[in-house]
């Protein structure tokens, strides 16, 4: 086999002996007594490369000497076991290229405002604590789409771009579309998931979703990613069967794969580690009295906002649904209750410790007429709305699905106080740049 051009800095442990090439920047740096420390980086880990007068050429330990942060650099030196090293080995360096002196780096390590980081986004994904956010963030995906896979689902995208809104148009960017008028940034996949469930029975589609809502709290995004499994043949029960359990998996899955991370963030794990099945499940009307109770009373058919939610979940030691929301809180494809059309079969899941909502989700209308007259209710346009209630007049069954937003639910599992952290490139209504 042929060697690999250069290492990894996280395979490192294996090269013990042997000289390897690293390609990387330079972290930070420090020099005594005749010897330069440089603290590399890689993007996979980091490793301490010692530079020893005695043996590299003048030239090259004078230029570690002065290298900035952030410089690009490819190095050559011997792997040795050290115990006392982050990673358990060190680097002797017999060669270092300089790939390109890094200018004065901004980002140093006083502390900066969170504006100024934002505003240095671009270059604040290299620090060690956004690194685990972003290691964690593709486990909650990874972890969330095998736990589908593995069950049968079959991921079928939505569009982005389309003709109409699920809820309405008020919440949505739009954007001139050729001859054919508006187009908007979809706000959820799930109409087109309904569709592909009728075709393949349990699906997900996973991607950016776009909210013009003027909410400026630490919750929301204007873009965010959103996973929405739909089922056929599901109930409500069904899918809090469902969400309780690939919730769970999530967790589980990062605690496992991503516990170095979860460490520098230092997240408390005794609370994510009873994340397991099964969820408490309240109704809206038990959750008021939850408010009541706590002193926070609100009138029946109110959707809760987040300090609302922040007090019912404090009641619970786990994520927690609460379903039978008034019908005028939700949007108009969610089935009524047989039994008291004033609430619809739909559930919520608060994430404990204060993280509201991370799962909207419930069983849809499938009976022509009812949805055709929810539609009507709502003031939709009926003709945009053709495909959908097609769904409804051939081979139409009882179906149920929800959407999970992926920042939030990171922002929970990392423990941090803003969604903004949890996205590489945040959009939020006063930021659109970097
Ligand atoms: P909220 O009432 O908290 O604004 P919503 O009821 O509009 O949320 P849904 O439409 O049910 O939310 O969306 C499903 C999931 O998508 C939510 O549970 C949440 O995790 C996520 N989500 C919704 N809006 C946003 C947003 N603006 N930013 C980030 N995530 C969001």
């Amino acid at each position: 086999m042929t060697p690999p051009p250069w290492v990894f800095i996280d395979l490192l442990t294996q090269y013990v002996g042997q000289t390897v090439e690293l390609r990387g920047w330079l972290y930070t740096r420090r020099s005594s007594g005749g010897i330069h420390f440089l603290l590399v980086r890689d993007g996979t880990g980091v490793v301490q490369a010692v530079i020893n007068a005695k043996e590299v050429d003048a030239a090259t330990f004078d230029r570690a000497d002065h290298l900035p942060q952030e410089s690009s650099l490819i190095l050559t030196g011997a792997v040795r076991s050290d115990k006392r090293a982050p990673g358990g080995v060190e680097v002797t360096v017999r060669a270092l290229v300089v790939l390109q002196e890094a200018d004065p780096y901004p980002i140093t390590p006083k502390e900066h405002g969170v504006e100024f980081l934002m505003d240095h986004r671009h270059l604040w994904l290299r620090s060690p604590r956004q690194h685990a956010i972003m290691r964690v963030r593709a486990e909650v995906i990874r972890a969330a789409t095998a736990y589908l896979d593995a069950q049968g689902f079959l991921r079928v995208d939505a569009p982005i771009l389309t003709p109409a809104s699920v809820e309405g148009t008020t919440t949505l960017f739009e954007t001139a579309y050729f001859d054919l008028g508006t187009a908007y940034l979809t706000q959820s996949g799930q109409l087109y998931n309904e569709a592909a469930a009728m075709a393949f029975g349990r699906v997900y589609c996973y991607g950016p979703t776009f909210r013009a809502e003027k909410s400026k709290t630490r919750r929301h995004l204007t873009e965010f990613w959103m996973l929405e499994p739909e089922v056929a043949y599901l109930d409500l029960d069904g899918y809090m069967d469902l969400a309780e359990g690939f919730v769970s998996a999530i967790v589980q899955d990062v605690l496992r794969n991503r516990e170095r991370e979860l460490a520098l963030l230092e997240r408390d794990l005794a609370p994510l580690r009873g994340v397991k099945p099964p969820f408490p499940r309240i109704s809206y009307d038990e959750a008021l009295e939850i408010l009541k109770r706590a002193g926070k009373p609100m009138p029946w058919g109110e959707d809760f906002g987040g300090d609302e939610e922040t007090v019912i979940s404090s009641h619970f030691d786990r994520p927690v649904f609460v379903h039978h929301y008034p019908a005028a809180c939700k949007a108009f494809y969610m089935q009524p209750d047989a039994t008291r059309p004033a609430v619809v079969l739909a559930a919520d899941l608060l994430a404990p410790e204060g993280y509201g909502e991370i799962i909207g989700g419930g069983q849809r209308i499938h009976d022509l007429a009812l949805l055709e007259h929810r539609l009507a209710e709502y003031g939709l346009p009926r003709d945009i709305y053709r495909w959908y209630l097609d769904l409804r007049r051939y081979g139409a069954v009882p179906h149920s699905g929800f959407g999970i937003g992926i920042e939030r639910t990171v922002a929970w599992i990392c423990g941090l106080d803003h969604i903004r952290e949890a996205i590489p490139f945040p959009r939020l209504i006063n930021r659109l740049y970097p």
